[in-house]
């Protein structure tokens, strides 16, 4: 994707009030960010565990949401497998769920998947970071095709919270 900045991260968000947008915390290491191998930006709030952000271009314009982590301690027994990326990673899924956009999130209604808890999707797609023996089935899709997959499925998500 190509590389955003922190204005355009703000305004990307379409679940969060104008001034939650304003005071969420980015990432502020945009410049060193894999921005060529990144299907969306995703990242963990450092100063709250339970909340995490993702920020994905769709149509040419940069989508953002602000998910929840309703268990962020819970580290699984089991090996989950992250619904975005399809890999088990290591590191653990966790359960992230997205206030939906408009009055349907001011009413309390959410949308939940299971993503790879360090938002790395991209990242275990083209092999660039280690997410361990077993992680990823072995498949007969190109590596293009994978990307493709991780793209539909987070702007399948980004479009539930939207709809
Ligand atoms: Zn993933």
């Amino acid at each position: 994707m190509k590389p955003l900045t922190e204005q355009e991260i703000r305004t990307a968000f379409v679940n969060c009030t104008k001034g939650e947008a304003r005071r969420l915390s980015v990432p502020r290491d945009l410049a060193d960010r894999p921005w060529d191998d990144l299907d969306y930006l995703g990242w963990r709030d450092p100063r709250s565990p339970g909340r995490a952000y993702l920020v994905i271009e769709l149509d040419d314009r940069p989508r953002g949401l602000v998910l929840r982590c309703p268990s962020p301690t819970n580290t699984q027994s089991r090996r989950g497998m992250c619904a975005m990326c399809l890999t088990s990673p290591t590191g653990g899924v966790s359960l992230m769920v997205a206030p939906k956009a408009g009055r349907a999130g001011q009413q309390g209604n959410t949308v939940g998947t299971y993503l790879c808890s360090d938002l790395a999707c991209s990242l275990y797609v083209r092999g660039k970071k280690d997410a361990g023996a077993g992680a990823r089935l072995p498949e007969s899709l190109t590596l293009e095709e994978k990307i493709q997959r991780t793209v539909a499925n987070v702007a399948a998500f980004v479009a539930n919270v939207t709809s």
